[in-house]
């Protein structure tokens, strides 16, 4: 087992359930399921990368199109006028799952 083997790795194969909004080749975004906003929302590379800190060069294109997904997604659920993206970076600033996720967060 990978040792960043998370409960979102097992969303990605499929082997637990979630509500998945949007999907392609390289990462998927679900409905966080404790949400802190109307809309909370998890952009989630397919890609196994435990934090921003584990990022390498080659992970370039990747970041980039979380931030992508998450301008097409605020477009499409009409929140462009106001939303929040976060990354939270280890434990100690609150991150819980040791798998890169950008939170989308909206009161719109
Ligand atoms: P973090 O605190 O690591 O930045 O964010 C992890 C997020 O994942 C939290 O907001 C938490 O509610 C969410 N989460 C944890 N386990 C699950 C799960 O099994 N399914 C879904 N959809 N969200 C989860």
């Amino acid at each position: 087992m990978n040792k960043y083997m998370t409960i979102f790795k097992k969303i990605i194969d499929w082997e637990i359930s979630s509500e998945i909004v949007y999907e392609q080749d390289n990462l998927i975004v679900i409905k966080d399921i404790n949400p802190k906003a109307k809309i909370h929302l998890l952009i989630i590379p397919k890609k196994e990368i435990a934090t921003i800190n584990d990022l390498k060069d080659e992970d370039r294109e990747l970041l980039a199109d979380m931030f992508f997904v998450a301008k097409k997604i605020a477009k499409d659920l009409w929140i462009e006028e106001g939303y929040n993206l976060q990354f939270n970076v280890w434990p100690k600033w609150g991150q819980e799952v040791m798998h890169l996720h950008l939170h989308l967060l909206s009161n719109i």
